[in-house]
Parts: structure tokens; sequence; C-alpha cells
């Protein structure tokens, strides 16, 4: 047991953790006095941050009303920025998609001009919407790289040219006066999102995202790890094949990314005369059922299991998902084939391996968690309502 939570904003952390449904909870899970426990209450049912409704049980002939965080007090905006397109959505605070639209943007164009692009699609969808800034508790954006923890910049991107500490938060707050802007890695973020809508139990869960790149997102008690320097997970430039001819996107060869990623896979596949560059169309290849990228594909993912291993003897999480746009019934069965015969069966036992259940939508709604639990937050909301 930690310390007694004592103000208004720890009581909406209980709330919004459901360790706390009913008043009765809230009595018991903090041992404050009744009185204490109304006045917190009234103070954030007030500020419209918890709403009260039925739960259906009574006890002795009173209905006994149920706590709920507040979801629809305020909205986030959201950017998920892949290597061709970005993602743009307004969502509730509990990562219900509101509106959203898409935009291709090849990142290799530099952040300005992509954050203008993105800055622009932003006030566009909003105005649509009739959503103002002043509606937003905040915004996030998620990159193809590793963003640094402390100053929320791009931390020395492979794959990202002149991103390196580009201040990406400030750049999009010229048009959203007042809003935080969170950024965060696109594969933490799906991280997040996924464990956030499904698996919300598990106290150590990965997702490795392969589409145009390859990364790992990993989230600890409830919370995104990115390391030191924002470079967790980053498995896509671990030199897997040093002898290899084959050149990355990062400049060195013999990456992993240069021979599992889909830019690799694409480019094997125009080989073959399915001409396609990123892992989007890789992706829609294997939708459509093309044998050729399916074998490609499972061939990849006995390559990623290879090093996805490693990365479970490490964490020994509950639950690795895949996402991103090759995630698939071959890319799975080459992880798989692999991760199983190389990490110890100790690391391997518990392990729920399978896709992720949200698709494009995971790094969106990792990122109203993100945004959500920063501005929710026991500490910020007792500052909010002192
Ligand atoms: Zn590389």
């Amino acid at each position: 047991m930690g310390p007694v939570p004592t103000g208004p904003g720890d009581i909406l952390d209980l709330i919004r953790h459901g360790r706390a449904t009913t008043r009765g909870d809230v009595l018991e899970v903090t041992g404050l006095s009744r009185m204490t426990v109304a006045q917190r209450l009234d103070a954030l049912l007030g500020a419209g941050m918890v709403v009260e409704g039925e739960t259906g049980q009574a006890t002795g002939g009173r209905r006994r009303r149920s706590l709920s965080f507040n979801t629809s007090q305020s909205r986030v905006l959201a950017a998920a920025v892949d290597t061709t397109h970005t993602r743009i959505a307004i969502t509730d605070l509990g990562g219900a998609v509101l509106a959203d639209t898409e935009i291709d943007v090849t990142v290799e164009a530099g952040p300005s001009e992509v954050l203008d692009r993105i800055s622009s699609s932003m006030v566009a969808l909003l105005d649509k919407q009739d959503v103002t800034p002043g509606d937003l508790c905040g915004a996030g954006l998620s990159l193809p790289g590793p963003v640094d923890p402390v100053s929320g910049r791009p931390s020395q991107p492979p794959i990202l040219p002149g991103w390196d500490a580009y201040p990406v938060a400030e750049h999009l707050q010229a048009d959203l006066p007042g809003v935080p802007v969170l950024t965060a890695n696109d594969a933490d973020a799906a991280a997040l999102g996924e464990y956030a809508a499904g698996h919300a139990g598990a106290r150590s869960l990965c997702l490795v995202k392969v589409a145009t790149g390859i990364g790992t997102g990993i989230v600890i008690d409830g919370r995104s790890y990115s390391g030191a320097d924002g470079g967790a997970g980053d498995i896509g430039h671990v030199r897997v094949s040093p002898n290899s001819e084959a050149l990355c996107q990062c400049g060195m060869q013999g990456c992993l990314a240069a021979v599992a990623s889909g830019r690799a896979v694409a480019r094997e596949l125009t080989a073959l005369g399915h001409p396609v560059s990123s892992g989007r169309d890789v992706g829609e290849l294997l939708a459509a059922g093309n044998a050729d990228a399916a074998r490609l594909t499972q061939q990849a993912g006995r390559r990623i299991g290879e090093v996805m291993a490693t990365v479970v003897c490490l964490l020994n999480p509950e639950v690795v998902l895949i996402g991103g746009a090759m995630a698939s019934a071959p890319l799975l069965a080459g992880i798989r084939e692999t991760l199983y015969r190389i990490a110890l069966p100790r690391a391997t036992r518990h392990l729920a391996l399978q896709l992720g259940s949200l698709g494009e939508d995971a790094a969106v709604v990792g990122l109203t968690r993100m945004v959500v639990d920063h501005e929710f937050s026991a500490e910020a909301v007792n500052a909010k309502l002192r």
C-alpha cells in the first residue's frame, strides 16, 4: 500500500482506472471519512470530470450510483504520422474516434513542411466539426522514430532526415494556442492504445509495429517505457545480418529493417513484378491474398521473431501484439515460428502472441490515453481544483 490518497485528483485516479466505481468503493479504498469523500466528489462532479449514473444494483432498497470518468467533457486531437501518410483524429477522452481524416505526406519532406500540412489539416478538421482549441484538453502526435522523453523532440531518428531535435510540439502549438501538445514514438503510442483498449490488466505488454520500418512499443505497469533517450524498443536497426549487402534507410547495412521491413519486402515484391514501395502497399497485397506477398511477409516475420525472442526474454511480457500495416496472419506465423523456437520456454509459457485489435487506430487511441494520463493525473487535477 502506498500513501493514502487524499485530494480529488487521487480519487479521480481511482475512478479512471476502475479501482473505485461507487462512493462505497472510494470510502473503502481510501479510508477517508464519508464527509471528506463527499467534498472531493462534489468538486469532481462540479468540474464535470466525473459523472454519476445508476449501477442497477440495489442495496437495501436504494440504488447504488455508479461513478465514472466523464469522457465527453473535452476532446483530444491526435495525429499519427507514418512514413507516407498521416492520420488525424478528434477523439473523446476514452479514445473513441469522433472524426478523422488522412493526408498523404511523406516524412522525407522534412519537419517544417510535414508539420505545416498536418497543422492546416488539423485546423480544417476542427472547423468542420465545430470544435475550438478551447474544447481540447490536449493534442498528441506520434512519429515513426525515437522521441526524447524529456524534450519531446525526435532523438536521432534513423528514417526521418532533418527531424533530429526539431521542436515538433512548438510548431503545432502555433495553430493551437493554449493547447498542450505531447509527442511520442509511433510504436509506443500504438502499444499504449492497445493496452488501454483491451489489455489494461497486463503488467507488461509489447507491440511490434511492422510497416515501412520496424519498431517496438513497451508498456510496463500501465506506462509507456521509452528508455533513457527514447530508443527503447527501436529494434529495426539491430544489425542481424552484418554481412548482408541490403542497405537500410538509416545508411547502414544488414539492419533488421533492411531485410524484414515493409520497405524490404516491397523491394523483393517489385523484383517479382509487383511494383510497390511502402509497408502499406504490401499490406494491400496481403489483404488481396497475393501469394508472393504472404510468403515474403512470413519470411520477414521469421527474421523479426529472432529479434523479438530476445525482447521477450528481457521483458517476459504477458502480451506481445503485432501491429502496423503488415500485421497479418503470415507475419504472425513467421514471428511465432522463430520466437518460440529461440526464446526460453519460461519466457513464453504464459505469453499471448497475437495481432493487435485496433488496426490503424492504435496510435490515435494511445495518444489520447497519453494526453488524458498527463492532463488528468492526480497531481494535475489536485492543482486545477485547489
Ligand atoms: Zn538501419
